[in-house]
């Protein structure tokens, strides 16, 4: 694929980082709609109240640095969650690097891209201190699929 970036192309690639530098990573894949979770899960592992996530293939996730840092974190009953061992943040979950679609935190990027709300799923587990935003976006009891 060419590299489109600086060439007023859409870009085809997003870069990622953990909050030490450590973990360097790339997303061959630029997606249109963001999924926040506020499962019990993500709230305990983002310190806020939810994740914001792009769903993409697990193979478009591309370690470039790091990968010695990466500890995956199989919660029971849930989808298994992967963190830098170095700083803690949250970096990947929805069962990277196994499963066939992986969700990746949106607050890793380093690049700003275009996605729109898509979904807020586990709405059921909206805390008390949290209030959804009013943004069009479809809201699911639990997962959506
Ligand atoms: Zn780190
Ligand atoms: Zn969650």
């Amino acid at each position: 694929m060419i590299d489109a970036e600086g060439m007023g192309l859409p870009m085809t690639t997003l870069h990622g980082t953990c909050l030490c530098g450590g973990v360097k990573f790339e997303v061959a894949e630029v997606p249109e709609t963001l999924v926040y979770c506020h499962c019990e899960s993500c709230k305990k592992l983002s310190g806020g109240a939810a994740t914001v996530n792009v769903r993409v293939p697990s193979a478009a996730v591309r370690i470039l640095e790091g990968r010695d840092l990466l500890q995956t974190y199989q919660p029971p009953g849930g989808s298994a969650k992967t963190f830098c061992l170095s700083c803690g943040s949250n970096l990947f979950g929805g069962g990277w690097p196994d499963s066939p679609v992986a969700s990746v935190r949106a607050t890793t990027f380093d690049e700003p891209f275009d996605a729109r709300p898509g979904a807020h799923i586990y709405v059921s587990s909206v805390a008390r201190w949290e209030t959804l935003p009013d943004d069009d976006a479809e809201r699911f009891e639990t997962a959506s699929s």
